[in-house]
């Protein structure tokens, strides 16, 4: 199924949030969100205003910094003080989203909330309604159905309680990977079901986290079988190993053809500076904004790097540095893994042009010297340095 709409939600400012050991100040909250407009995200979940007095003032402060048009979200549980709290906090958005949550996992319905199915269903019906009832009808209301994912034992239950929300109010239906558990595909059916189920009755969204390091696959491979909204946090960042990655989600689906509102020119920017407002470094490995992730060091890669650096399809590329914002290149390092194609190429990037048989003589020296220093890697200075003292004529 071919994806009509992609909706990027961000949730960063609240689940994100709510799993930093320091949470964030609301200055420091602004920037995030103003980061978030930057990035032209689709959606910003704000906060969860019910959980203390200056997330609330926060939410309300973000909504009504709100771009026209955009939805703000705040997450509620499903009793009517926090419902009436949450509205309070984001109505003054220009398009506000009552996001409601409620558990519906057979494990949780016996095992924390300790009542019956039955019971399960009349709290989402009022919970729903209430929140109809206190916003009027102009305004979208979400409805997640904690623990989804592991909703298996009872998935007849859990349509039910779907459609239940919708027939209360609900226009946006979210399907959370609470907790990851099983594999992608085992999820993925689960949407697929629901979406027959419910039709065009409701948006279906997905809402994933990482805990077996799946949630990107699981979210992309979602919009396929009907989701058209995705939860994403910038960096990653959320409850244990994370929310699904906005970027990759981003540029995953970017890659396989769809259109994106993102601004992808802000991802690396964004990251960097999401990760001096967290103290969460970015790993060097990280997919797309990682430092060492553009650097080719085998010869074999050297070989088809070199061959294809102006095509817009690299041998060894997915995607460019500045299509994400870096300021970077694709890189050819030089260590006892490379080959003779890495010391041409970082010779005649600094104009200076080497027969074969000074690029065989070079590639010797630099190979032994980095064998004899630890397997260090040797720098183009290095090459540059060699070269010359090699070569008078240079
Ligand atoms: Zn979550």
């Amino acid at each position: 199924m071919k994806p009509k709409i992609i909706h990027i939600q961000d949730v960063t400012l609240r689940d994100g949030n709510q799993a930093l050991r320091r949470p964030w100040t609301i200055k420091e909250k602004i920037e995030v969100f103003d980061l978030l407009v930057d990035l032209n995200v689709d959606g910003i979940e704000v906060g969860f205003p019910s959980s203390n007095e200056a997330e609330f003032r926060t939410c309300q402060v973000l909504a009504s910094r709100a771009p026209k048009g955009k939805p703000i979200a705040a997450l509620s549980r499903a009793n009517e003080r926090e419902i009436a709290v949450t509205w309070e906090a984001i109505q003054k958005a220009d398009k506000p989203r009552m996001h409601i949550v409620y558990p519906v996992s057979d494990f949780s319905i016996k095992h924390v909330l300790k009542i019956s199915e039955k019971e399960v269903l009349q709290k989402i019906r009022s919970a729903i309604s209430f929140a109809k009832s206190i916003t009027g009808p102009g305004v979208e209301i979400q409805f997640s159905g904690e623990h989804f994912g592991d909703a298996i034992e009872n998935f007849h239950f859990t349509k039910q309680a779907f459609m239940t929300a919708i027939e209360a109010g609900a226009n946006i239906i979210n399907l959370p990977n609470t907790v990851e558990r099983y594999r992608p595909m085992v999820f993925v059916n689960m949407v697929k079901e629901i979406k027959d189920t419910i039709g065009e009755r409701a948006i279906i969204s997905v809402h994933t986290h990482n805990d077996l390091g799946m949630a990107t696959a699981t979210s992309v491979e979602s919009v396929y079988v009907g989701a058209s909204q995705i939860e994403v946090a910038l960096n990653g960042l959320g409850e244990r190993a994370g929310n699904t990655n906005l970027y990759e989600t981003a540029i995953a689906l970017h890659q396989n053809g769809e259109t994106l509102n993102i601004n992808f020119q802000r991802i690396f920017p964004t990251a960097k500076r999401i990760a001096e407002l967290t103290g969460i470094p970015i790993g060097e490995k990280t997919p797309i904004i990682g430092e060492d992730i553009f650097s080719h060091r085998s010869g074999i890669h050297q070989d088809g790097v070199t061959k294809t650096l102006h095509q817009s399809k690299g041998a060894y590329r997915t995607f460019s540095p500045e299509f994400v914002g870096r300021n970077d290149k694709e890189r050819i390092s030089f260590t006892n893994q490379s080959g003779h194609k890495a010391i041409e190429f970082l010779l005649k990037q600094k104009g200076i042009q080497v027969s074969k048989e000074e690029v065989d003589h070079l590639f010797s020296l630099a190979k032994s010297i980095s064998s004899s220093e630890n397997n260090r890697e040797i720098t183009e200075a290095e090459l540059v340095a060699l070269c010359q003292s090699s070569f008078a004529y240079q």
